[in-house]
């Protein structure tokens, strides 16, 4: 089985090349630069002859992809690049031309590898495509009496114009929802030769599998997790994030597997999401864990309590159970992997 994935230096795209290199799968990674696809080939050096690279310089060229089909023919196809990183400072950015560089990669990303498969790739069978839970929940009802308790046929109800001209989370969460939105309608108006699953984790945590030179270069949600329970202080209160659900990073990359080796997965949507937490609950496991590294420096809050408000929605993980056999593990398990990780990333940096 030969297989293409986008995203393979990040991550969550780290995390998938690991278990399917591990699997005995080749794996091609489509990386922006040289530079970047090296230091893949350095971070899985025992496995290095598994792994192709191919350079994709800008997805959102209308023909990004289409030579890296037309030199290879692969089976399968996980697709995970996408901009994720807030510019710091950057949430009251307004500006249009900011929010559309969310925007037109993920959408136009994706189209263009959906477009390029068609054309180009008869003998790929399946596409799976990373999503987000941002594209699930209402952001502007976040607590509700009752509850909310998502599953897969909800839809985020932002829209294009709230995206384009509000804070950059707004046009990281549309611009996966859009995605998303396109990709279901690629599928349906130009009916392919392939199949598409779409994964939508919610806040992803976990130890890295990519090098990366110092904390400060931490993706996305590891980093918010950093600042809120690791590089605080015991006198700082919990924080509120509007994140109340998590999966850890090595059973999404599992999950991802499953979605390309189960076959009643195919034009299917999951909701991947291990289940509900708070912030106070990762302080504690740091606080118990890890006293003489974190004890002054994670806050205490009020241990063993909930820090979520009351209300607060969460995730029905049913059908990823039951139709791709997940099973999550403990949150304790991730949050002590994560911390051993960063807190060596720290110490060598
Ligand atoms: P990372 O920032 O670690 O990785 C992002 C990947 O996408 C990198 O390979 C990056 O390549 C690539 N990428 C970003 N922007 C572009 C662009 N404009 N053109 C080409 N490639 C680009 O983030 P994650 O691994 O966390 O995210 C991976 C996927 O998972 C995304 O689709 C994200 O939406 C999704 N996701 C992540 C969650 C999380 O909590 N981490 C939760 C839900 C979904 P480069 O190095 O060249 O920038």
């Amino acid at each position: 089985r030969r297989i293409l994935l986008t995203g393979g230096n990040g991550f969550v795209g780290s995390h998938i090349l690991a278990q399917l290199l591990d699997r005995g799968f080749s794996v091609c990674c489509a990386v922006r630069t040289q530079a970047k696809g090296d230091k893949i080939l350095i971070d899985f050096a025992t496995q290095k002859s598994q792994i192709d690279i191919a350079i994709v310089p800008d997805i959102v060229e209308p023909e990004a992809y289409d030579a890296t089909f037309r030199n290879s023919s692969f089976d399968t196809v996980f697709h995970t690049a996408s901009p994720f990183t807030y510019v710091s400072g950057g949430e009251a950015n307004t500006a249009e031309s900011n929010n559309l560089q969310f925007l037109e990669p993920a959408i136009k990303g994706t189209l263009n590898l959906l477009r390029a498969v068609k054309d180009h790739a008869p003998t790929v069978k399946r596409v799976i495509w990373t999503g987000s839970c941002a594209s699930v929940a209402d952001y502007e009802c976040l607590v509700s009496d009752p509850p909310r308790v998502y599953n897969e046929i909800d839809w985020n109800p932002i829209t294009w114009n709230e995206a384009v001209n509000g804070e950059q989370s707004k046009a990281y969460r549309a611009s996966k929802k859009f995605a998303e939105l396109e990709a279901w309608s690629f599928m349906k108006n130009e009916k392919p030769h392939f199949d598409l699953v779409t994964l939508c984790p919610p806040a992803t945590f976990g130890p890295l599998r990519h090098s990366i030179p110092s904390i400060r270069d931490l993706n996305e949600s590891n980093a918010r997790l950093w600042k809120a329970c690791f590089d605080s202080s015991k006198d700082a209160p919990v924080p509120y994030i509007p994140v109340h659900t998590y999966v850890d990073v090595r059973d999404l990359a599992m999950t991802q597997i499953q979605a390309m080796l189960v076959p009643e997965a195919g034009n299917q949507r999951f909701l991947v999401a291990a289940r509900q937490f708070s912030f106070q609950e990762v302080c504690d496991i740091l606080q118990a864990r890890f006293p003489l590294e974190q004890g002054e420096r994670t806050p205490l809050g009020k241990p063993g309590t909930s820090s979520l408000p009351p209300g607060a929605y969460s995730i029905d993980n049913a059908k990823v159970r039951v139709i791709l056999g997940v099973e999550f593990r403990a949150f304790e398990e991730t949050i002590v992997d994560v911390a051993r990780c960063l807190l060596e990333i720290e110490r060598v940096e």
